[in-house]
C-alpha cells in the first residue's frame, strides 16, 4: 500500500501532499559538527515517506506504519517537550515551528520509512525533515534548507532531548544525487561534492552491525563536555580553530581525555578537507586510507567505537577493501566501506563470515548510492 492510500484509509480523505526525505551516511569528519567543523554526509536512497494534509483547528494526528500504538493525537498548544515516544520527533518539529514563530494550524499525518532505525542512519533527521518540509508547504512558510534543518534539530535537542549537532538534518534537507556535502556547521555554508562511484567502478558498503546505539546515553555528551573544556582550555571559541600546524603546541598544553579528544576533532577535520580534495581532483579511490585513518582516531583517541564496528573495518580491508571506518555517533550502529566494485561482493562476504565466527549477529549490507535530499513527490 503507497503512503498515500495508507493516509487516506485512516484518515478517510487524499492526502494534501506526499513528501520525503532520505537518511544518511557520514563519509567522513564524525564528531566535528558541534565543534564548528566540517562534515561530509551523503543521502541514501532510503526516505521516510509522510503523507499530510493540513488542519485549522490546531490539532496534530501522527500515525506511522513504523510504530506501534495507532494514531497520535495532541493538541498544539498543549505539546510539552521531553514527552516521549516516536511522536516526539514530528510533534518537536511543530513546536519548534511555533517556537519560532511560525503560524500552523496543525495536521494529519502519516508516514512509513525505509530508513534502518538506530542504525546511525538517521532515521530520526529523515523523521524530523519530512515533517518539518511537508509543514514549510502545506503552510506557506517559505523557509530554507538550512533553516528547515535548524528547526529540525532543535526539535530533537530541545523537544526530544537529544542532544545532537547539525550534520543529520542538513544532509537530509540539503544533499543532492551524486554528490556529498561538503557542510561547514559554523554558518551552515555548503557545497555539493561531486562523488561519483559508479563511474570510477567503486562501491561504497553500508555495513549495519545491528548493534544498537543508544546517543542519548551518557557518552556522546561526555565527549561533546570533553571537546568544550579542551576549546576553553586553549583560549578559542571552538576546536575547529585549532589548525593541524598548530596541534602539536596544542596538545602540549592538554592531557589525558581532553588531549585524546582534541586530538580526534583537529586531525578529522583535516582529514575532510583532505578527502574533499581528492574528490575535486577525481582520485576517489585514494580516499580509502584516510576513512581508514579516521577510524582509528575514533577507536582510539575518542573511543566511540566498538569491536563489531573493529571488525568490520579490520576485516573489510583485509578482504582488499580500499579503506572503511565506523559511521555516525559510534557504539554499535554502521560502517562504510571503500571497495572495488569488483569486489564488493567478496568483502561483504568476507565481513558477513567474521561475524558469523565471532558469533556477531548478521550485519546488513548495502551499497550507499548518493541519493537527492528531501522533496516533495
Ligand atoms: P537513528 O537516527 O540513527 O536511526 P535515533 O535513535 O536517533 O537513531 O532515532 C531513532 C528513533 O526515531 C526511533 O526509535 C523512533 O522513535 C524514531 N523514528 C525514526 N523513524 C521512524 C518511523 N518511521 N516511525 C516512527 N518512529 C521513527
Ligand atoms: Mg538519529
Amino acid at each position: 500500500m503507497s503512503v498515500a492510500t495508507g493516509f487516506e484509509a485512516l484518515y478517510g480523505a487524499a492526502p494534501d501532499g506526499v513528501w520525503a526525505a532520505p537518511g544518511r551516511v557520514n563519509l567522513i569528519g564524525e564528531y566535528t559538527d558541534f565543534n564548528d567543523g566540517f562534515v561530509l554526509p551523503l543521502a541514501l536512497p532510503h526516505t521516510t515517506v509522510a503523507a499530510v494534509s493540513r488542519r485549522a483547528d490546531g490539532v496534530l494526528r501522527l500515525h506511522s506504519a513504523d510504530a506501534d500504538g495507532g494514531v497520535v493525537q495532541l493538541a498544539l498548544d498543549a505539546l510539552e517537550p521531553l514527552s516521549g515516544g516516536w511522536a516526539a520527533y514530528p510533534a518537536g518539529v511543530a513546536w519548534a515551528l511555533r517556537e519560532a514563530g511560525h503560524a500552523i494550524g496543525g495536521a494529519d499525518v502519516h508516514l512509513a520509512s525505509t530508513v534502518p532505525t538506530g542504525a546511525g542512519l538517521s532515521s530520526s533527521a529523515a523523521l524530523e525533515v519530512v515533517t518539518a518540509l511537508a509543514l514549510n508547504d502545506l503552510f506557506g512558510l517559505g523557509l530554507t534548507r538550512p533553516e528547515l534543518a535548524r528547526i529540525a534539530q532543535r526539535a530533537e535537542n530541545a523537544f526530544v532531548g537529544v542532544p545532537c549537532g547539525i550534520m543529520d538534518q542538513m544532509a537530509s534537507a540539503c544533499a543532492q544525487e551524486g554528490h556529498a556535502l561538503h557542510l561547514d556547521t559554523r554558518d551552515l555554508s555548503h557545497r555539493q561534492v561531486p562523488f561519483q562511484l559508479a563511474a570510477e567502478g567503486l562501491e561504497l558498503l553500508v555495513v549495519d552491525t545491528r548493534v544498537k546505539h543508544a546517543l542519548g546515553d551518557g557518552a556522546y555528551a561526555e565527549r561533546r563536555a570533553g571537546c568544550e573544556a579542551g576549546a576553553r582550555a586553549l583560549g578559542v571559541r571552538a576546536l575547529r580553530d585549532v589548525d593541524l600546524a598548530h596541534l602539536p603546541a596544542a596538545l602540549g598544553r592538554l592531557d589525558g581525555t581532553t588531549l585524546r579528544y582534541v586530538r580526534h576533532v583537529v586531525s578529522d577535520n583535516d582529514r575532510v578537507v583532505r578527502t574533499i580534495a581528492l574528490l575535486d581532483a577525481g582520485a576517489t579511490r585514494e580516499i580509502g586510507p584516510l576513512l581508514t585513518e579516521g577510524h582509528a582516531s575514533l577507536r582510539d583517541d575518542l573511543r566511540v567505537s566498538c569491536p563489531e564496528l573493529d571488525l568490520v573495518v579490520e576485516t573489510a580491508n583485509a578482504a582488499g577493501a580500499l579503506g572503511a571506518r565506523m559511521t555516525g555517533g559510534g557504539f554499535g550502529g554502521s560502517a562504510v566501506v571503500l571497495v572495488d566494485a569488483d569486489r564488493a561482493a567478496g568483502v561483504a562476504a568476507a565481513v558477513r563470515s567474521a561475524f558469523a565466527d565471532a558469533g556477531y549477529a548478521e550485519p546488513g549490507v548495502f551499497p550507499a548510492v548518493p541519493s537527492a535530499g528531501a522533496r516533495r513527490l
